[in-house]
């Protein structure tokens, strides 16, 4: 571990901040404090239909509940501002110029009815849809089309070789490059979608290591070629075992509505136990059960997290509830 790391919590405000949204914060929190790090905000709000100013409040709410500062992102800005992605777009548009100049990108022109006619016939033959690769040598756009038009697709060398990386809570992972296709980076208007607005906000916050939910170790592969395509140095990665709901399920914010942080506030639940909590959930300490925010900073780290789900029991909440 580097002596200072920057460490960030970047949701989409597409809802609530919920149980999990509050463990990865906390565990990224706790790692800026007790190495002298910086905490970084990131709102990746390009989801325009879903992302709303009331689900940014809401989570800006329950971390200020929770006392999991930050020290760059909304309302402290920093020099990395701005921390909402949909201010960022320029910074995407440069990189992308840069990444078709070099021909490690290209205009894509198909269109969703075409690409949803070539997956619906792979899946029909029993495979898995990749991008067929129609547009990548096109030198200029076909007969009416406008380049303007097009989204940026990332071209994925080709050949047989594979990428890997060791993560903090799983080891080394790899996957083959014929794993992987030619992912959308930008869309027509500019909005980056989540691989490529996270690489290239990580790389410029000076990210050293992305801690995120297990839900994401797929993405990480193609995050690592555009890093290489780049031309960057990717961080380190630490990937947190799923959180199931009482019902074994893998929690999400529609289907276990009672995840919410705000809602535990307003049910008297108080922050120091909703943080005991969570940091149980992927992560123990001995046989420990109550913790304090103290003893977190002391011993949290992401090489002691593991890889077996956390199951929240509502009723663990309530008995630690009543230890504080
Ligand atoms: N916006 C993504 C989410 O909320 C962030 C994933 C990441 O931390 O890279 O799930």
């Amino acid at each position: 571990m580097p002596s200072a790391p920057r460490v960030r919590f970047a949701p989409s405000p597409t809802g609530y901040l919920h149980i999990g949204g509050a463990r990865t914060a906390l565990m990224n929190y706790l790692q800026a404090r007790r190495y002298g790090g910086t905490f970084i905000l990131r709102m990746e709000d390009t989801d325009q239909v879903r992302s709303t100013p009331e689900s940014v409040q809401a989570i800006l709410d329950g971390l200020n509940w929770l006392g999991l500062e930050w020290d760059e992102g909304p309302g402290k800005e920093g020099p990395h501002a701005p921390y909402f992605q949909t201010q960022r777009l320029d910074t995407y548009r440069e990189h992308a110029d840069r990444l078709l100049a070099e021909g490690k990108a290209f205009r894509c022109y198909c269109t969703r009815e075409e690409l949803d006619a070539q997956r619906q016939v792979a899946e029909k033959a029993g495979g898995a849809f990749k991008y067929p690769g129609t547009c990548r040598e096109l030198k200029a756009p076909p007969p009416g089309k406008r380049a303007e038009d097009a989204v940026i697709r990332f071209k994925m060398p080709s050949g047989d070789g594979s990428v890997s990386f060791d993560d903090k809570a799983l080891g080394k992972i790899t996957k083959p490059y014929s794993d992987l296709d030619d992912w959308v980076m930008l869309r027509a208007d500019g909005i980056p979608l989540y691989n490529y607005g996270c690489v290239i906000d990580d790389h410029l916050m000076e990210i050293t290591l992305v801690a995120r939910g297990q839900e994401h170790v797929n993405s990480t592969f193609p995050q690592l070629m555009l890093y290489q395509a780049l031309g960057w140095q990717p961080p380190e990665f630490a990937h947190l075992p799923l959180i199931l709901g009482p019902d074994r399920e893998k929690l999400s914010k529609r289907k276990h509505p009672e995840a919410d942080v705000m809602l535990h506030k307003r049910n008297g639940i108080m922050p120091e136990a909703l943080l005991n909590f969570v940091i149980r959930l992927g992560w123990s300490h001995g046989n420990d059960e109550v913790i304090s925010r103290e003893q977190m900073l002391q011993w949290f780290d992401f090489s002691d997290v593991g890889t077996t789900s956390g199951v929240w029991d509502p009723k663990k909440l309530l008995w630690l509830n009543q230890q504080w």
